[in-house]
């Protein structure tokens, strides 16, 4: 049999390659930093969701040392067997606090959070009512569910109270939503979508992966900007973006629901504890990150800084409020052109054509670091710049 499926996927293959989807891995030899080290070769990165710059520092190398050493490699256990440890129950406290939040429950992704979710309680009496631009693991997770399945235009509330309407007559309604889109790094306005929710009685989950430690007065996420984290039910994060960069999720929420979650979320019960090294350092993450605001602060600096001087060159950068900055040029052969020029340059950033962002958004996506100099956001401006000037993007 293998013969003829193995042509089948040739030629799949050969199509993407045709088509330019297909995805070519880049090998990274050092650690992930402000720069990274590519071949021979050194580049200013501007593409990772190491948004508070803790993946590349010895704070989070020690802290998972010193965790392995105190409780060993990994559990072999689910949770509710023999894998729960005293950082475990810890660091679930420490997040439900970071996050506002009753209680949490870790998730070995946030991918498998969102997976653990919907299926868990929502039945075919049920609706789900989605953005249209959710991530991937939402859409996946709302598949499984038997529920029936709404899709709203993305952040428009009018046709959001449409479909609330629409669904009435359902035993349970909840709204899905992202904190923070990561094609544009525009945030869902939760303010607007608790009021719909509290008007149609609808349940509201939002999943936080790009706003954890980056949104909020003290880092705490989309619900924390808006101070609707009393509104929210429930709430999706990870470990492994701004809080530390290895893995590692959560789900928070009233304590009810985390309650129920332990009892009857496959993903959660079915699935290995959370090892001891991403329990442990996410742990000290939380801690670290309530005593040094200056990370955050870092963060958001750089950003205005780029967002600011990118403008004054005369680039299209749409008015969001996320260190991802989306550098819009239309033109989809440009967008990916242009992002290799600028990696000839040392600057490590992405280009994103149809299918991946609608027909004529084609954009460099441009992810800001609090790990990131004042030097380094110029010098990526002045390359930007010059390659843009090549490609008659600016004048
Ligand atoms: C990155 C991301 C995820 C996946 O997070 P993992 O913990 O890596 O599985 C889920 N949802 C959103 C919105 C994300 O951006």
């Amino acid at each position: 049999m293998y013969g003829k499926f193995k042509e089948m996927l040739a030629e799949e293959l050969a199509q993407m390659r045709e088509n330019g989807t297909y995805k070519t891995e880049r090998v990274i030899r050092s650690k992930q930093d402000r720069e990274i080290k590519v071949g021979g070769k050194k580049y200013l990165n501007f593409c990772s969701n190491n948004y508070l710059g803790l993946a590349g520092t010895k704070f989070v190398e020690k802290s998972s040392e010193k965790a392995v050493k105190k409780w060993g490699y990994g559990l072999a256990s689910v949770r509710f067997i023999c894998g729960t440890q005293t950082i475990h129950k810890e660091l679930e406290k420490a997040v439900a606090d970071y996050v506002g939040m009753e209680d949490a429950i870790t998730y070995s992704s946030c991918f498998m959070a969102n997976v653990g979710l919907f299926q868990t309680f929502f039945t075919d009496q049920d609706a789900i009512i989605s953005d249209e631009l959710n991530h991937a693991s939402i859409i996946d997770a709302v598949r499984l569910a038997k529920s029936e399945r709404h899709v709203f235009k993305h952040m428009d509330m009018a046709d959001l109270e449409e479909k609330l309407k629409a669904t009435k007559e359902k035993r349970l309604r909840v709204i899905a939503t992202d904190g923070v889109y990561s094609m544009d790094g525009d945030i869902a306005p939760l303010d607007k979508i608790c009021d719909l929710a509290d008007k149609y009685d609808a349940l509201v989950m939002v999943d936080d992966a790009h706003a954890n430690g980056v949104m909020g007065k003290k880092g705490g996420g989309t619900p924390q900007h808006f101070g609707v984290e009393n509104r929210v039910d429930f709430l999706t994060g990870t470990f492994g973006k701004a809080l530390g960069g290895a893995g590692g999720a959560f789900t928070a929420g009233k304590k009810e629901i985390v309650e129920y979650l332990r009892n009857r979320s496959r993903t959660y019960l079915f699935s290995n504890a959370l090892d001891t090294a991403v329990t442990g350092t996410s742990l000290d993450v939380i801690k670290y990150l309530k005593k040094h605001p200056e990370h955050r602060e870092k963060l958001w600096e750089n950003t205005n800084l780029f967002r600011k001087l990118m403008k004054e060159k005369g680039f299209r950068v749409p008015d969001a409020q996320h260190p991802i900055t989306p550098i819009m040029l239309g033109d989809e052969k440009k967008a990916v052109e242009m992002a290799a020029a600028l990696f000839k340059e040392g600057i490590y950033v992405i280009g994103f054509a149809f299918p991946v962002v609608p027909k004529g958004k084609a954009r460099i996506r441009v992810q800001v670091s609090a790990a990131h100099t004042t030097k380094d956001i110029k010098t990526a401006v002045e390359k930007f710049a010059k390659v843009g000037k090549q490609f008659g993007v600016i004048n």
